[in-house]
């Protein structure tokens, strides 16, 4: 019977061409943005008349609930929502609804700019929603602004936080993007300030996603480096790994003040764990954050094709995958420079 998940059997956990499974999902609802983070999507590049995805084209609450379902018979666990600004889609209290039905689904978060959190998580949490990510570059309001390409509030965001935090969507991370001369100097006041609330902040490391951004190596704060500056001031202690595929090396404070993480996607590549896949807000599968090129699932599932012909499409993509480009990163970009899909696009 067509669209009848239970119509076929768990096939299991599938692996990728390195043995890799696939346990984690990362979708992206919306390519829209109400901010315009440099590193992400420059206003220049960015600016009013821009032509994003038509919204016919994203994936309805309905679809994105069967993707989730078809992947989870895959072996995927957790499902993180994001974007472009996830909170920015009108139907987004029913895509956490619909997804938080699914009896198997370990884990359901989202990450977002925290600009419209204040107002929405009390309604997240109540429909299901386990976690929440934010996404924070400085408790420097002046370097905040800039780094949301002018058009973030960093009252708003922190209220969200503290909004979030209340109504219990922890634990709550932060994610803290670090470019050299930009906000590097102010890491140690964004530390102290969420020091003791229980909120982990998490440092990554600027990537060269898409070929937009400007990305050079020497604009990147090594986790390395950034640990010794903050090591200088806290002592910390290495904390093991939660779980298999964990991307965060994690320390925690020697004096019990809480935990931090780093995401060093650049100095320490973790492709030989990755185990995550990305589908955009049209319904383009991607199996790396540096793909040049998904495959569009949506075009099948709007004409008629079964469940299991659909999973056959999925499978096919993961069995197949052979993606490592972190590993490769220095060969490749000496070489040439290559065509890659944008960070909005298929989500972080
Ligand atoms: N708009 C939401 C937000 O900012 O949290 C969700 C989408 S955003 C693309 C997801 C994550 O990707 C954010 O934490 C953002 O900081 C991160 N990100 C975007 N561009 C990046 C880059 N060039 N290097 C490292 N992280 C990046
Ligand atoms: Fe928007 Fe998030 Fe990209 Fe910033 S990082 S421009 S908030 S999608
Ligand atoms: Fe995974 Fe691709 Fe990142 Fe490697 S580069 S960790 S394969 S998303």
């Amino acid at each position: 019977m067509k669209n009848n998940i239970s119509s076929f059997s768990k096939i299991g956990q599938i692996t990728d061409k390195f043995s890799r499974p696939l346990r984690d999902l990362r979708i992206s609802v919306i390519d829209r943005c109400n901010f315009r983070c440099p590193y992400c999507m420059p206003s220049d590049k960015y600016g009013k008349n821009h032509q994003f995805m038509p919204k016919k084209d994203w994936l309805s609450a309905g679809e994105i609930k069967r993707i989730a379902q078809l992947f989870m018979q895959l072996g995927v666990e957790k499902v993180r929502l994001t974007g472009g600004e996830p909170l920015l889609r009108k139907d987004i209290l029913d895509i956490v609804s619909n997804l938080s039905s699914l009896p198997n689904l370990n884990d359901l978060a989202l990450t977002t700019n925290g600009s419209f959190l204040a107002d929405k998580a009390k309604d997240l949490k109540a429909l299901g929603l386990d976690r929440i990510t934010i996404s924070l570059d400085s408790i420097d309001k002046g370097i905040f602004r800039e780094m949301s390409g002018g058009k973030g509030n960093l009252d708003n965001v922190l209220n969200g936080i503290e909004v979030a935090r209340k109504v219990g969507l922890g634990p709550i991370k932060l994610n803290v993007v670090i470019q050299k001369e930009v906000n590097d100097s102010s890491v140690l006041d964004l530390l102290d300030y969420f020091r003791g609330t229980g909120v982990i902040v998490r440092f990554i490391e600027f990537m060269d996603v898409g070929t937009l951004n400007n990305w050079k190596l020497d604009h990147v704060v090594s986790s390395a480096d950034l640990l010794e500056i903050i090591s200088r001031k806290w002592k910390l202690v290495p904390v093991k790994k939660n779980y298999f595929g964990e991307v965060a090396r994690r320390y925690s404070y020697q004096d019990g003040q809480g935990e931090i993480g780093f995401i060093s996607s650049v100095s320490k590549p973790f492709c030989g764990d990755c185990n995550r896949a990305r589908i955009s807000a049209d319904g383009t599968i991607y199996t790396c954050l540096f793909a040049s090129k998904g495959m569009n699932i949506r075009n099948f599932m709007r004409s008629g094709s079964t469940d299991n012909d659909l999973m056959n499409i999925l499978q096919k993509q993961w069995r197949e995958r052979v993606d490592r480009y972190s590993e490769l990163r220095k060969d490749v970009v000496k070489k040439k420079k290559l065509s890659r899909i944008e960070m909005y696009t298929m989500g972080g």
